[in-house]
């Protein structure tokens, strides 16, 4: 059989980093072995699940680039096949009906409790034959009770399990909906899962898992649990920690390429490389390099590999990303330079795309007000002269070119004796309202010619004002 993982979360929140992590390694151990990945949303549990999660899983997947070759399937729309895998396993005698009440699985448990045994089911109901008046039964898989259970972990390695400590497990609710280790189990034979990799909170329903696909004659998948992920300061990774949802990282300016490689590096290491293109992945992932103990998340290093991306990645592609940002502060990019120009001279200054996005707004529309300190400095009347020169060199200009446009701010300071500085700064709060701002020719290229004049205008009469 050709390998097929799958990604299988519950749509009861957002895609948050723990899940995606899950989905990417699910991904990468497919498109290394040259698999199928399946998407598959468990959506059985109607009071929590949500159609926003469940968008908001498919926007994490399809902006991070995880495709899927199958799904996303729905686990609501099998429930039909559920109830015939439930009344399978009745007929062979895997499964029974549990009459038992509330009340007497609570004293069960008590009487456990106070003999210091493990609280779980007795399995009284095993023998029963008899309905029991009035009382909706659940439905039980019958555990072998005996032997062992082992799950050979591609990440965990060995893990032994005693049957006699699974207790016989509810597969169907009392109003016949069937619960998480059922559907896990027929959805996995179903689509021909061969290799399971989750989260390691799953790890004790594995050989529950396992069982119930023998019961049913089907061969067991390869499972892989992931450690946990913790916050930096090395309590389990929550909400507390800041950005957890995958789409936050977006709004906070991350590139996706950051946001793979990070995740990767969260339990996945090759020797002490640290970047990875996603190609590299691919090729080099091995779940058998996968940690073993827990992993916390590092702010700092995201932050430095988005800057890595940000300067490296194709111009146009992190235009893309740019123009996303742009839209969020209220800016059309059709109304200014080509977001991709915008990139290239802002890439090296930024960590973040929405920082980028920030202090690109000049670019595409006028700027609020002057930075106090910037003006007072620099647009003093002294500088009026120079503004003058600055504005006929540029009205005269043909083409609006890098080139072209640094002359002009040469020729103004060699006729006005004054050094480049004194040129370019008034120039450059002028345009910008602020003293910072990438080189001032390629400020110029991007304000455009028309916005350049407009803003020397304004300078030259808030100076005015502000002198008079
Ligand atoms: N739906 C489960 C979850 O979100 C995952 C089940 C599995 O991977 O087997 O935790």
């Amino acid at each position: 059989m050709s390998t097929c993982t799958r990604f299988a979360p519950s749509p009861t929140g957002f895609l948050h980093i723990g899940g995606a992590r899950t989905a990417l390694f699910s991904w990468l151990y497919a498109r290394h072995h040259g698999g199928a990945f399946v998407l598959r949303i468990e959506d059985t549990d109607l009071e929590r699940s949500t159609v926003e999660s469940v968008n908001a899983i498919l926007e994490g997947m399809s902006w991070l680039g995880l495709n899927y070759d199958r799904g996303p399937f729905y686990q609501t729309q099998h429930f039909p096949r559920y109830r015939e895998v439930i009344q399978q396993l009745l007929d062979a005698g895997h499964a029974y009906h549990c009459y038992c009440t509330r009340e007497e699985l609570e004293s069960m448990r008590t009487g456990q409790m106070e003999r210091k045994e493990k609280p779980r089911y007795d399995g009284r109901c095993r023998h029963r034959t008899e309905p029991r008046e009035g009382v909706q039964p659940v439905v039980r898989f019958r555990q072998p009770g005996e032997g062992v259970t082992i799950v050979d972990d591609m990440v965990r390695g060995r893990v032994v399990f005693q049957n006699s400590e699974l207790d016989d497990l509810i597969i169907a609710r009392s109003d016949g909906t069937p619960t998480y280790n059922l559907t896990v189990v027929v959805d996995d034979m179903d689509m021909d899962i061969t290799h399971v990799i989750r989260g390691d909170d799953h790890l004790n329903n594995t050989p529950r898992q396992i069982n119930i696909l023998k019961a049913l004659g089907a061969e067991a998948p390869r499972y892989g649990h992931l450690p946990m992920i913790l916050g930096p300061d090395g309590t389990k990774l929550s909400k507390r920690h800041g950005a957890v949802s995958v789409m936050q990282y977006r709004d906070e300016g991350f590139l996706p390429e950051a946001i793979l490689n990070y995740l990767v590096r969260l339990g996945w290491s090759h020797g002490d490389q640290e970047i990875f293109t996603l190609d590299e992945l691919v090729r080099l992932f091995d779940i058998g390099d996968v940690n073993q103990s827990a992993s916390a998340i590092n702010p700092e290093k995201l932050l430095w590999l988005n800057q890595h991306y940000i300067r490296t990645l194709e111009p146009d592609h992190v235009a893309r990303e740019l123009s996303w940002h742009l839209g969020q502060i209220g800016i059309d990019p059709s109304t200014g330079p080509e977001p991709r120009d915008v990139v290239q001279v802002q890439r090296d200054r930024c960590h973040t795309l929405r920082e980028m996005a920030e202090a690109s707004v000049y670019f595409y529309r006028e700027f609020a007000g002057y930075d106090e300190k910037a003006f007072q400095k620099n647009l003093t009347s002294a500088a009026l002269p120079v503004l003058q020169a600055l504005h006929d060199g540029f009205r005269a200009l043909g083409a609006w070119e890098k080139d072209a446009l640094h002359q002009v701010v040469l020729r103004t300071g060699e006729m006005l004796e004054l050094k480049l500085g004194k040129v370019a700064q008034p120039l450059r709060v002028a345009l910008t309202g602020s003293t910072m701002s990438p080189s001032i020719d390629e400020t110029l290229v991007l304000v455009g010619r028309e916005r350049t004049l407009a803003r020397i205008e304004r300078a030259q009469t808030k100076i005015s004002e502000s002198s008079a």
